[in-house]
């Protein structure tokens, strides 16, 4: 399979254990597709570790995941390439709840907040809640800008529906 990469050669995709996955539906009320990245640390492998700790946990389910894409840093450049993908999970959190999980899951990670774009272990966000569509100061869903980024974009492209 040849992989169109809109012709960047600055970006990468590549496969770890669980990236690409797909893991059984439990039957969860809602579904979300979550973005995950990092440019700190051993990005690919605490990825994997942020996997199995969502799966353990009851508040969401872990369903599929799209492959890996290294992509150069926007905003402040001067710092490591970013590695992002998708998860698409099901969830029986609201959108609030499900945003407060994620951010404290990024902390229990080791996420420091400094400034906008700085380096960051992970970054865990909501790209898409059902079909809901929310402003708020706290949560905008659909993810603001993710149609701009190849990170979310080409990783998309591999989940299921
Ligand atoms: P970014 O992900 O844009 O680089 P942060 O991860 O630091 O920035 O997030 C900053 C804030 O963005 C969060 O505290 C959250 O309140 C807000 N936010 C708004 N919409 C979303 C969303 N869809 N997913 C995650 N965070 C969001
Ligand atoms: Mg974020």
């Amino acid at each position: 399979m040849r992989l169109e990469l809109s012709n960047n050669p600055n970006l990468l995709l590549f496969t770890s254990n669980l990236f690409p996955a797909t893991f059984n539906a439990i039957g969860l009320k809602h579904y979300a597709i979550i973005g995950i990245g990092g440019n700190v640390g051993e990005s690919v492998l605490l990825f994997e570790r942020v996997i199995r700790y969502l799966q353990q946990g009851k508040r969401i389910n872990v369903i599929q995941t799209a492959p890996l894409l290294k992509n150069p840093p926007f905003g402040f450049t001067e710092q490591p390439d970013f590695i992002n993908s998708v998860i698409k999970i099901e969830t029986n959190l609201s959108p609030f709840q499900l945003l407060k999980y994620l951010l404290w899951v990024e902390k229990r990670f080791g996420r420091k907040r400094t400034f906008k774009n700085a380096p960051r272990t992970l970054d865990l966000d909501i790209i898409f809640y059902d079909k809901l569509n929310l402003r708020t100061k706290r949560l905008i869903v659909p993810h603001p800008h993710f149609h701009e980024r190849e990170s979310v974009m080409i990783p998309l492209r591999f989940l299921k529906d």
